[in-house]
């Protein structure tokens, strides 16, 4: 399993006592695999993918990553496991609006001696694969809704992850346009073989997922496979 979280319990404080937030959660996420998760607004999606991701900590349980187990993990190793195994798409794109496509993904190259030519041919290659070939010169300003969220999802692809964790990406795109970006993480995640995990309010899109599971005040029923 490239993702692998364990009887996860994750709590916050709430004045004088903790509201848990997650309560148990086990959540197994093979590669080439699309895992979506529905549940209503406050039910523990968020939280589940920042416990995936990694950027908090859970109060009990494991989060194992490429057969890394995570806990016990010093902040610089997590943030190091991040960029080279976790790519995360948020709701918003949070692009720079000084950049052009191209350059949002390749400021995400990590430091490791890959030649600038390598990662301008990978920017390439990725803006190409979300259908923005043409735009890859553009500033954030001159691309749709839709394309900011493709150049976001491109951007989390940039490192090869092994895990693709993604926040409702539609939420600011209509119907049509939400429909066309779900359809395209679902194909790369079989084309790059990433283990993806998508938070989703929206019922519809559940047809791309290989397997759907749904969260309920912070518990889990089980991945119903295939759907
Ligand atoms: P969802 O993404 O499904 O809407 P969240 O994971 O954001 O749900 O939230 C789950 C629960 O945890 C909610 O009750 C929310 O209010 C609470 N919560 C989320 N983040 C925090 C936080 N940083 N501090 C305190 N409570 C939080
Ligand atoms: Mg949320």
């Amino acid at each position: 399993m490239s993702l692998h979280l364990t009887a996860v319990t994750l709590t916050y404080a709430d004045g004088d006592t903790r509201l848990t937030a997650l309560d148990e959660v086990s959540l197994a996420v093979p590669p080439g695999s699309l895992t979506a998760v529905v549940g209503p607004s406050g039910s523990g999606k968020s939280s589940l993918l920042a416990v995936a991701a990694t950027l908090v900590t859970p109060d009990a349980g494991t989060v194992t990553v490429d057969g890394t187990v995570t806990s016990g993990m010093t902040r610089g190793e997590l943030a190091a496991l991040r960029r080279e195994k976790i790519g995360i798409v948020f709701q918003q794109p949070n692009l720079i609006p000084s950049l052009s496509a191209a350059e949002q993904l390749q400021v995400m190259a990590r430091i490791d001696g890959r030649r600038p030519r390598t990662v301008r041919a990978r920017a390439r290659e990725l803006l190409a694969a979300v259908g923005l070939a043409d735009q890859a010169d553009r500033r954030p300003h001159q691309l749709s809704g839709g394309q900011r969220q493709r150049v976001n999802i491109a951007r989390a692809l940039m490192n090869d992850p092994t895990v693709l964790l993604v926040d409702e990406p539609t939420s600011a795109l209509d119907h049509e346009r939400g429909a066309a970006v779900i359809d395209l993480i679902a194909r790369l995640t079989h084309q790059q073989a990433t283990a993806t995990v998508l938070v989703t309010h929206d019922r519809s899109h559940l047809s791309a997922a290989d397997r759907v599971t749904e969260v309920n005040d912070g518990r889990l029923t089980h991945p119903t496979s295939p759907r």
